[in-house]
């Protein structure tokens, strides 16, 4: 592992934190916590820690010495001085004279000593950070310390690779009990550069920033040494008794995978991953063995579970086989998940309620491997996590065989509510889990309408034929931007495609791309109302008809909207080549809802009038309403409410009727009040 300290970026960190009044260990804490937490292979998603013992003022303006340690589950690759809160170190370092310790008292006591009431709670590992005398202090969860580690015989195999310099210290939970543990082996020798924390991590130790980090990446890189001289195959391939010779593509997989999951526990969104390290261990003969042994490290757990759910390998034209046996995979992970728990809460004798107990991790012979979360950034996380426990036991299988910790520990670990604060409780919206697709997503109605489903926590595939604008609104709300011509009923299903690739799947659509054509009735020509059945029909039934087929594999229900118009109900005079198709989706619309209603797919409308977009235009306001000698603003408030309607008005009522779970066929009037377009 290569060491990217650097003196001269060193000198201006600490340059320009002193302009911020950060003292200079402040500073180079910063900046050696920024390398490690940039390394995946040392640390992921909030992973690891790192502290610095100085001095600072307090409120009376003394100076007080502290220890800044990472605020518990802070990503050090993007930390700033606040993420490092300052905990008086005096109180601290007295608590090692404790016997024993709760975690509720051991929390309290970090947080009455901040400097800072409103800085974050710090790490879970602080007290271990405090009993330790050295002013700086590197905690990583190194892939390839934990290769080495997570074996049967890890304690020999690690005294090997490192001799005297590394203390060992042997697995325990993080908090006081570790901490004292650590201080414990220290003493026992304190020539070492730093521990090993067996099944779960490296520290090491430096006075100064620059000493705690080298020795970080020197003893990494011991450790990546030893796995080299390892077998260089290890996940052997599997003999194929059953291996299908034509593995059945992704597009088609994921939907089964995403509907059997949603009927055992929450909607889930599903993060694809088929690197060829992936596909190495999914289809080596022993991912029976290897892959359900469980986490790396103790703080993976809470983001994929303690354990992978292993699928069958999907033939090409077998899914049916397929969806069989994961269902029963499925039947017997959730039954052993209860059993565990049940088991786990006797013996701990707590009062603890079971999470859901559906896999964040599918491992797929010959496809690859999903990561599963509550959002779309939750199961890319999970995916990382299990990429990485991927490589940690490729290491170990070279050097060994791989082993995690047992399953009494997994469960502290998966059920330790400060691991568990770790993920936080807000930003659950209504539609968490749940994949939207709007089309024409670009303009007024469908970008609000994007705004609207991501506000409620849905992760939204943003479609239009302006792939630029596409990506413009996706970036907005951290979607997936695709560019789609709706009248290509191939570039749909493609779309579509991708979608499922990227989330798993598909819950609700919301069909909304559409154009105006005027012309009076008699005298236009074919073309023109060809075209527009194009894009106001043919193209509605394209979107439909994809999003169905997704919805059936998923055998989860579904919900399809269409963007109807006034002109659907209450035609205006010269308006026939736009309100003829708009016409006949509106029976598209019931005819959904009457074909799928038995799969629980439901079919609705809105029915928009007179909002400002890409089909009623200011220049069409301006005419518009100087024909009908009213100011704009008036016209635009001509109905019932006497006020202007909204894209965002608009967007509302699509997500109501999202949300509304005994309404199908129907249709939803949202301008104003017109009581001639009143649906009978
Ligand atoms: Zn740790």
């Amino acid at each position: 592992m290569k060491n990217l300290w650097f003196d001269r970026e060193a000198r201006s960190f600490a340059r320009r934190y002193a302009k911020q009044r950060v003292n200079r260990d402040r500073a180079l804490r910063v900046y050696t916590s920024r390398l490690l937490g940039g390394e995946p292979a040392l640390v992921l998603h909030g992973g690891g820690n790192t502290s610095v013992k100085t001095i600072m003022k307090d409120h009376m303006g003394q100076d007080t010495e502290v220890l800044c340690v990472k605020g518990s589950g802070r990503d050090m690759a993007a930390i700033e001085p606040e993420g490092l809160p300052a905990v008086r170190l005096g109180p601290l370092r007295e608590m090692a004279g404790l016997k024993r310790l709760s975690d509720a008292d051991m929390v309290n006591a970090q947080r009455v000593n901040m400097l800072d009431s409103t800085a974050p709670n710090p790490s879970v590992e602080t007290l271990l950070h405090a009993f330790l005398p050295h002013k700086f202090i590197d905690h990583t969860h190194a892939n390839a310390v934990l290769s080495l580690t997570n074996q049967k015989d890890g304690e020999k195999l690690c005294r090997r690779v490192f001799g005297k310099r590394m203390g060992l210290v042997p697995y325990i939970m993080p908090g006081f009990d570790l901490s004292r543990k650590a201080l414990e082996v220290y003493e026992a020798d304190p020539s070492v550069e730093g521990l090993i924390v067996l099944k779960h991590g490296i520290f090491t130790f430096g006075d100064t920033a620059k000493q705690a980090y080298s020795r970080m990446i020197g003893m990494v890189t011991l450790a990546e040494r030893r796995l080299k001289k390892g077998r260089k195959k290890v996940f052997a391939a599997g003999k194929p008794p059953k291996r299908p010779k034509r593995i059945a593509p992704v597009h088609d997989v994921a939907p089964v995978l995403r509907g059997l999951v949603a009927a055992v526990g929450p909607r889930l969104v599903m993060d694809f991953r088929a690197a060829p390290h992936v596909r190495d261990f999914v289809n080596g003969r022993d991912l029976g063995r290897y892959g359900r042994q469980g986490t790396a490290t103790p703080d993976h757990v809470i983001r994929t579970g303690a354990h992978p759910l292993i699928a069958p390998a999907p033939e090409m034209g077998g899914l049916d086989a397929f969806r069989k046996g994961t269902q029963r995979a499925l039947a017997r992970f959730v039954s052993d998940s209860h059993a565990n728990f049940k088991r786990h809460k006797r013996r701990r004798k707590t009062r603890k309620t079971e999470i859901d107990p559906v896999a964040r991790v599918i491992l797929v012979p010959g496809l690859g491997l999903f990561g599963l979360g509550e959002s779309a950034p939750d199961a890319a996380i999970a995916a990382d996590i299990a990429e990485t426990t991927i490589a940690v036991i490729a290491g170990a299988e070279a050097v060994g065989a791989y082993e995690s910790i047992p399953a009494a520990d997994m469960f502290d670990a998966e059920y330790w509510p400060l691991e568990r604060a770790k993920l936080g409780d807000g930003g659950r919206g209504t539609l968490s889990g749940h994949v939207v697709a709007v089309t024409g997503a670009a303009g007024g109605i469908g970008a609000a309408t994007v705004r609207a489903f991501a506000a409620e926590g849905a992760a939204v595939a943003v479609l239009d034929r302006d792939v630029r604008a596409a990506r413009a609104v996706a970036a907005e709300i951290g979607g997936l931007g695709i560019g789609c011509d709706v009248t290509d009923g191939r570039a749909v299903r493609r779309a579509f495609d991708r979608v499922v690739k990227a989330y798993g799947g598909i819950d609700i659509v919301v069909s909304n791309a559409g154009g105006a054509w005027q012309g009076t009735i008699g005298e236009v020509s074919d073309k023109i109302l060809r075209d527009s059945f194009e894009l106001n029909f043919f193209a509605h039934q394209a979107v439909a008809k994809n999003a169905v087929r997704i919805m059936e594999a998923q055998g989860a229900g579904g919900c399809l909207l269409f963007n109807a118009s006034k002109q659907a109900v209450n035609p205006g005079r010269d308006f026939g080549p736009y309100g003829l198709p708009k016409a006949a989706a509106l029976a598209l619309m019931r005819q959904y809802a009457l074909d799928y209603g038995d799969q629980g797919i439901r079919s609705n409308a809105v029915n928009a009038d007179r909002i400002r977009s890409g089909l009623l235009t200011g220049d069409m306001v301006k005419a518009r309403a100087r024909a009908r000698g009213v100011s704009q603003a008036e016209y635009m408030s001509g109905n019932l409410l006497r006020q202007e309607v909204t894209a965002e008005d608009v967007a509302r009522a699509f997500v109501d009727l999202a949300l509304s779970p005994k309404t199908t066929a129907a249709v939803l009037t949202v301008d104003g009040g017109n009581i001639a377009a009143a649906l009978r």
